[in-house]
């Protein structure tokens, strides 16, 4: 039997003919909260394109699996049937569908009843402090960058991933969005046994959504890792420690 666990092991990748990735490996495990931090321009977000199969972000060498399963031989849709959800740093605007639709979608397309739906997701906008409004309107069409966050983990705690990497979920949203976001993500892998990957700069998302572990990522790969002190440290020294890691 293959043990629980969201696995990248050596990781390589390439963007536009770039060698952005070196080697990446991480290992996250049900109900775990792992931060990456990093310099601008490190592949952060490259790494979560990576891993959902984003056009123009190859994988050039390493492995990524979901309890077992292997995701870069599959398509992105069959990525996310495998448990994995990507909230991205810059969700995508699409005219025509809402939130209400496109779960409905998701349920669908993975079997799954959408019975009760609705009520889920009315609980959880409730739960996430979110005008019931929005689950009407086009997905992230003139929405702020908060609505966009909220919206984001709205999808993520109805869609109930097994894992979930979370790309600057803080970038946009004030402080008490950020708490009762922040929260909610904690409560989900306390409840639901949610893995989670998260990419921040900021410790005080970390107050919320506490990481049982912090990994630099700079020149390509991860540079160090520890316990959340390390994301204190990072924010009073910043990664000049971390050589090479910002050429940008
Ligand atoms: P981070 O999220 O850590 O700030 P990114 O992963 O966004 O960094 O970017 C890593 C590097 O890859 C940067 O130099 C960026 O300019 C480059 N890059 C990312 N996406 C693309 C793209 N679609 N086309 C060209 N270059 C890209
Ligand atoms: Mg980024």
């Amino acid at each position: 039997m293959t043990e629980r666990a969201f696995t990248i092991s050596g990781l390589a990748a390439t963007v536009a003919g770039n060698q952005i990735l070196n080697g990446v490996d991480l290992e996250i495990r049900p109900g775990e909260v792992h931060a990456v931090m990093g310099p601008n321009g490190a592949g952060k977000s490259t790494l979560s394109h990576v891993i959902m199969g984003k056009p123009g972000y190859e994988a050039t060498a390493g492995s990524v699996t979901v309890d077992g399963v292997d995701l870069l031989s599959l398509p992105t849709w069959q990525r996310a049937q495998a448990g994995l959800f990507l909230a991205m740093q810059y969700p995508t605007e699409v005219p025509g569908v809402s939130l209400d639709d496109m779960l409905s979608n998701s349920f669908q397309a993975a079997g799954k009843s959408v019975d009760g739906l609705a009520e889920a997701l009315t609980a959880e906008a409730d739960r996430l402090a979110f005008g019931r409004e929005f689950l009407e309107r086009a997905l992230n069409v003139d929405m702020s960058g908060g609505e966009r966050k909220r919206n984001e983990t709205l999808q993520l705690t109805v869609l109930k991933p097994k894992y979930a990497i979370l790309d600057e979920l803080d970038s946009g949203l004030d402080i008490d969005a950020l708490r009762v976001v922040s929260r909610r993500v904690e409560a989900a892998t306390n409840e639901d046994g949610l893995g989670v990957l998260v990419i921040t700069h900021y410790n005080r998302l970390l107050s919320e959504l506490k990481p049982d572990q912090v990994h630099v990522l700079a020149g390509g790969r991860i540079a160090a890792s520890g316990g959340p002190e390390l994301a204190v440290e990072l924010e009073e020294s910043g990664y000049a420690g971390y050589a090479e890691s910002d050429a940008a």
